[in-house]
């Protein structure tokens, strides 16, 4: 029998992004997929700044920008009669526009499932040389109260795994939610969408107009071209009403509706893959049953109207990764784990919501409420506009300390960031200096808290320091500003994280401030922060 602290079902973006997670925080996982391979479709492709500031933080940022495209050749969305025929509508989309305020270290990219899945594995694998296991399926897991049992199935060969915890990574169908019997809430089919990847040449008609996606409206015809290497390789999604039917769908007619949605009756086009699905918007009711986690697909199926399945996934891994790592190693108790549900599922229901409305503003949700959509419907504002959004995770927990202010007020939540320091938000970007380099605030942020104070703090750094050590909870300080540890390239640190000169904040592994004192340390800073910290993981003192 396999013994391993983490067992993690199912090997898509999740559960790759949980193995990496896991490892670099020196937990051990064993990561089955039931597929040989990664991904063949490329469904998911946008990948959001906060989803790439996790790839950053994990040392894959880079290879991922290089499996995908640059900005400047995604920067458009496009309606069109045909590629060919009249252009309806243009615009940029602002979440990945160049010349906007500089949000993240980490710029939003365009990277493929089906090229994304195999850096991640690779990454993965490289961490954790033989505990990924592809081509095993988990067939069945029970759990008692000090963990879970499972067996896996290999070409007919059955294993037992023995792990204190189970990530179920294993996607919308999740066989790990059916089995716990976690009802999902929400509208189950919303519509349906036959995905097809194809290879054609479509430069002619997408040159001089480079853009994430083309919605092409035609007749009765919803259909979309998704980017992928912008040249003859593409996504092609027909949009159908939720009671139509799959069969239609071969090779052939797929090819003809391309070639209708191109405008060029002639063009030569390979289908290499067909993927009926129908799209949901529904949220589990929890995250977590005992010793067993729902990240990613498994816990939110939303539509893919502006690219957050993924995204969300991922930042699920990001969340529950530490806190996992927390509990194994004996710094936090097992109650910090209840605080992933209280964080992750309002973000996931938010998420899910917002996805559903952007996708009945594009008219191609054609079943809700019965009455036919408006025939020229495009897309709300909101739509690739979702700033507010990508960075809007505020955690409201026990892992968090409130600092009685209030979040920023914006017009739109949706597309509105107002950048904040509030605890419970993920930690604004800045560019500090360390050792003459430039480096963004979240890169100090590693496996560990890290408290940053003020140049007049530093004993709050002192007395930070010494509570970890007592409690034994990882922890980094630094002084921030002139002559101080860690430069203030902008002179933007106490405005952008609400302190004065002699004021810290304290932020949690995964870049949330988990805390926050606006001004100088008492006599009794030590005490003050060793609460913060024991309460933070839910130990007393
Ligand atoms: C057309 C389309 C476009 C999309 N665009 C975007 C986008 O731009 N951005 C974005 O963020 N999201 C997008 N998404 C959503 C994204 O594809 C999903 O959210 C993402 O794949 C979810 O990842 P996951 O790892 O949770 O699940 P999955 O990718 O479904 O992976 C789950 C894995 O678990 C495996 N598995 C299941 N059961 C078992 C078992 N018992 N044992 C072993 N293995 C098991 C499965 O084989 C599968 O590989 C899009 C989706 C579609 C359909």
């Amino acid at each position: 029998m396999i013994e391993v602290p983490v067992l993690i079902a199912g090997g898509g973006p999740v559960g790759l992004s949980a193995s990496i997670l896991l490892s670099r925080l020196g937990i051990k996982s064993h990561l089955v997929e039931r597929h040989p391979s990664t991904a063949f479709h490329p469904k998911a492709r946008n990948i959001n700044m906060r989803t790439m500031e996790i790839f950053r933080q994990c040392g894959v940022e880079d290879a991922v920008r290089a499996a995908g495209l640059p900005i400047e050749r995604t920067g458009f969305l496009i309606w069109a009669e045909s590629l060919a025929g009249r252009e309806i509508e243009r615009r940029v989309e602002q979440r990945s526009h160049a010349d906007g305020p500089e949000l993240s270290a980490s710029r939003h990219c365009l990277c493929a499932q089906d090229d994304l899945e195999p850096v991640l594995r690779k990454h993965a694998e490289a961490l954790a040389p033989s505990d990924l296991a592809f081509a095993t399926e988990m067939i069945h897991f029970e759990q008692d109260a000090t963990g879970v049992t499972a067996t896996l199935r290999r070409e007919n060969r059955e294993t037992q795994v023995r792990a204190q915890y189970l990530i179920a990574a294993d996607g919308a169908r999740s066989p790990v939610r059916r089995a716990l019997g976690i009802a999902m809430r929400g509208i189950p089919e919303i519509y349906r969408s036959v995905n097809v990847l194809f290879n054609a040449d479509l430069t002619p008609w997408v040159k001089d107009r480079p853009s994430a996606i083309y919605l092409i409206q035609q007749g009765d015809l919803r259909a979309t071209f998704m980017t992928i290497n912008g040249v003859n390789r593409w996504g092609f999604l027909i949009n159908l009403p939720v009671d139509a039917s799959f069969e239609p769908y071969t090779p052939a007619r797929c090819a003809e509706v391309v070639r209708a949605a191109v405008g060029e009756p002639n063009l030569k086009v390979d289908i290499l893959g067909i993927d009926p699905w129908i799209a949901a918007a529904v949220v589990a009711e929890r995250y977590r049953v005992n010793r067993v986690f729902l990240a990613g697909d498994a816990a939110h199926h939303m539509p893919p109207t502006g690219g957050f399945g993924l995204n969300t996934g991922v930042q699920d891994a990001h969340n529950l990764a530490w806190k996992l790592a927390a509990v194994l190693q004996g710094w936090a108790a097992p109650s910090l784990l209840d605080t992933y549900d209280a964080e992750r599922r309002p973000y996931g229901e938010t998420v899910t919501e917002q996805s559903l409305e952007s996708a009945r503003s594009m008219g191609r949700v054609k079943s809700v409420g019965g009455a036919p959509p408006p025939s020229n419907a495009r897309a709300r504002k909101e739509f690739h506009n979702e700033l507010g959004m990508i960075f809007g995770a505020n955690y409201a927990s026990s892992a968090v300390i409130p600092d009685g202010t209030a979040l920023p007020v914006v017009a739109n939540p949706v597309t509105d960031y107002a950048p904040s320091a509030r605890p419970g938000s993920r930690a604004p970007h800045l560019w500090l200096e360390r050792g003459g380099r430039r480096v963004a605030a979240l890169d100090v942020v590693d496996k560990a808290f890290v408290l940053l104070a003020g140049n007049r703090g530093a004993s709050w750094c002192d007395a930070a320091r010494k509570a970890a050590e007592t409690l034994r909870v990882p922890l980094t300080a630094y002084t921030v500003g002139a002559g101080a540890e860690l430069g203030d390239a902008d002179n933007r640190w106490a405005s952008a994280y609400g302190v004065q000169a002699d004021g810290a904040v304290l932020l949690r592994p995964d870049g949330h401030v988990a805390w926050r004192s606006s001004g100088g340390a008492p006599d009794d800073a030590t005490s003050v922060i060793a609460r913060v910290l024991a309460s933070i993981v839910s130990r007393s003192t």
